[in-house]
């Protein structure tokens, strides 16, 4: 008898066993999804979701990560598990430890062959997932991805990313049109590697494109966030920028070495000049202030520098420290034989 993938996951008797077992033991496709204060968002994700995932005729399960949420997401997914026990894991985290984290937590419980991760917001419609199977069917192990047309984003983020993807792709070997985008498909072997690095702040595509044999990217559809706000604010935008450059390269380390020695040999001469000056002209008091402007400057870019190790150091220091990247309150999953409570 033909199947059909979710008449197997739901709730009902399934009619053959076999298929069964083999459908929960390893999915073909497991859908990674973070979640922070997504609730008026999550019925909308699930139904179409849900729907594309069927007509894929593949086997999946989606892994919700409930990154700390204070509104009703927990309670919503919980709903859904209820009507598809065999397609829900939920992982609920007991604090907000942020969209990456999020992301790795659902990428260390993942069971299936292939990994699609994706926004709740509907930013990503899933719609767009056939586009990601077609590439995988075509051999490539990594599967990103860009967002065709305008963005659906407020116009600072617009220009931060793109200021970004070029600056990315000028310090680092990393050759992505749209390191924002979260449509995004992985082969196992690579999420296995990724949850297997040591890196405390990674940035999961970046890292994912480091592994890849074969990497592909196609255009996708960016539609504005379905309901809520952004939770990306300026000050998480630079810190994700951050771990990029930092956890990828060490250009910027390099450039301000190489920037100290210019300046260094430019003071030399400076200096020369200034001797010079004093034994066969005699001293000079005016010009004061120009040389206060190059002390300033110099002191700037010494500040500078310092706030650059600093990135570096403290990215060391959190990596030596060893805490856990999340805390994971409980795991709702429904073929384990109970729900499980675990710290990372
Ligand atoms: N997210 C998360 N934890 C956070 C922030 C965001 O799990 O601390 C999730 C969020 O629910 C969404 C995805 O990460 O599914 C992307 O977040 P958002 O849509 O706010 O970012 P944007 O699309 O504006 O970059
Ligand atoms: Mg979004």
């Amino acid at each position: 008898m033909n199947t059909h993938p979710t008449d197997v996951l739901k709730s009902s008797v399934p009619t053959d066993e076999a298929s069964v077992s083999a459908q929960t033991d390893v999915p073909q496709l497991s859908i990674v999804i973070p979640m922070y204060n997504e609730e008026p968002n999550v019925d909308e994700l699930c139904t179409r979701l849900i729907k594309v995932l069927e007509t894929s005729k593949r086997t999946f399960e989606i892994v919700a990560v409930n990154d700390g949420s204070r509104d009703g997401t927990l309670a919503k997914l919980l709903q859904w598990q209820k009507q598809y026990p065999r397609i829900f894991r939920i992982l609920d985290f007991n604090g907000n430890f942020g969209h990456h984290n999020a992301l790795w937590a659902g990428f260390e419980h993942v069971r299936g062959e292939w990994v699609i991760s994706m926004d709740a917001d509907l930013q990503n419609p899933p719609e767009e997932i056939p586009k990601l199977l077609e590439k995988i069917d075509e051999g490539y192990d990594y599967v990103g991805s860009w967002r065709l047309g305008k963005r659906r984003d407020a116009k600072w983020r617009d220009w931060a990313s793109k200021l970004d993807n070029k600056f990315r792709g000028k310090i680092t070997d990393i050759r992505m049109t749209d390191q924002g985008c979260m449509l995004r498909a992985y082969k196992r072997s690579i999420v296995d590697a990724i949850v297997h690095c040591g890196d405390y702040t990674a940035f999961i595509p970046a890292l994912a494109y480091k592994f890849a044999a074969r990497y592909t990217e196609i255009g996708m559809q960016h539609a504005p966030r379905f309901q809520g706000k952004t939770k990306y604010g300026l000050y998480y935008l630079l810190r994700t920028h951050f771990d990029l450059m930092t956890g990828f390269s060490l250009v910027p380390l390099q450039v301000f070495t190489l920037f100290g020695f210019a300046l260094a040999g430019g003071s030399f001469l400076l200096v020369l000049y200034m001797l010079g000056r004093r034994l066969f002209i005699g001293p000079e008091a005016e010009g004061v202030f120009t040389l206060f402007a190059i002390l300033f400057f110099m002191v700037s870019v010494a500040i500078v520098g310092i706030g650059l190790i600093g990135e570096y150091v403290g990215r060391t220091y959190q990596i030596a420290q060893g805490r856990p990247r999340y805390i994971l309150k409980k795991l709702y999953d429904t073929q384990a034989a109970s729900t499980k409570t675990k710290a990372a």
